[in-house]
C-alpha cells in the first residue's frame, strides 16, 4: 500500500517538474505529454496511477502488456497504451491489436508486417520511428544517416501515417546532442512529435523540444533487473 501512496506523489512530482520545464523552456503549458512506464510493475501498483488521473502508459514486451492491460483497459477504456521496447515480427498481430501508439518501428521488417496488420485489423495504433541517435551495435533503431530514406519508405511505399521520432540516448554520455539530433531528423522529414527523455533527463528533453516523456522509475520507483 505505501508503495501506490508514494507511485501518486511521484506521479504529482513528476508532473509538476513537466510543468516547470515547460514553462522553463517558454514552452506553452500542457505541450508536453507524460507516458507512465509501468513495465515490471504489478497491476496493483498501476491502479492508483488510473485512479489519480494518468491515462497514457508505456510497456516493453507485448505478452506482459496483454496479461496487465487486457483488464486495466476494459476498466478503463480511455487509456492509452505505448509500446515502447523493441517488437519482434511474431508478436506484430497481438501489438497492433492491443497498443494505441508504438514508438518502436525500427526496421523494414516490422514497418511492413505493421503495415500489414493494419489493413487486415482495419486498426490503426499511431507510429514513432526509433532512431539509433548513438549508433549503437545492440541497440534498436534506424541509423540517423539512413533516417529520412527510412521514413520515406513508411510514408509513401507502405502507405504508414508516421507520427514523429523516438529516441534512446547512450546510457554514458550527456543525451543533450541525441535530443538535438533527434529533433534536427524530425524537422527535416516534417515530423512533428518528438518521445524523447525519461527519469533522469525528461527536463534537458523538454528544452529541446520533447512532445511526450517516458517516465517509470521517478513514478514507480527502481525496478527489479531481469
Ligand atoms: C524503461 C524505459 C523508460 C523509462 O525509464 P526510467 O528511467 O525508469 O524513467 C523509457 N523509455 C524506454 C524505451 C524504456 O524502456
Amino acid at each position: 500500500m505505501e508503495r501506490q501512496v508514494a507511485a501518486t506523489e511521484n506521479l504529482s512530482k513528476v508532473r509538476a517538474a513537466i510543468a516547470a520545464a515547460e514553462r522553463e523552456a517558454g514552452r506553452e503549458s500542457g505541450s508536453v505529454g507524460l507516458v507512465a512506464v509501468s513495465k515490471t510493475k504489478p497491476v496493483e501498483d498501476i491502479r492508483p496511477a488510473i485512479e489519480a488521473g494518468q491515462l497514457v502508459f508505456g510497456e516493453n514486451r507485448v505478452q506482459e502488456a496483454q496479461s496487465k492491460w487486457l483488464t486495466l483497459k476494459s476498466e478503463t477504456p480511455d487509456v492509452q497504451l505505448h509500446l515502447i521496447g523493441p517488437l519482434q515480427s511474431n508478436k506484430t498481430a497481438d501489438a497492433v491489436a492491443l497498443f494505441d501508439v508504438i514508438q518502436t518501428v525500427d526496421r523494414e521488417k516490422i514497418a511492413r508486417e505493421i503495415a500489414r496488420e493494419i489493413n487486415k485489423q482495419c486498426r490503426s495504433p499511431k507510429l514513432f520511428i526509433q532512431i539509433n541517435t548513438g549508433s549503437e551495435p545492440q541497440k534498436a533503431g534506424i541509423e540517423p544517416n539512413h533516417a529520412l530514406e527510412f521514413i520515406d519508405l513508411c510514408r509513401n511505399e507502405l502507405d504508414l501515417d508516421i507520427a514523429g521520432l523516438m529516441c534512446i540516448p547512450p546510457i554514458d554520455e550527456n543525451p543533450g546532442p541525441h535530443f538535438a539530433l533527434l529533433a534536427k531528423i524530425a524537422a527535416t522529414a516534417g515530423l512533428k512529435q518528438l518521445s524523447m527523455g525519461m527519469s533522469d533527463d525528461f527536463e534537458t528533453a523538454i528544452a529541446m523540444g520533447a512532445t511526450q516523456v517516458r517516465v517509470g522509475s521517478a513514478i514507480f520507483g527502481a525496478r527489479e533487473s531481469r
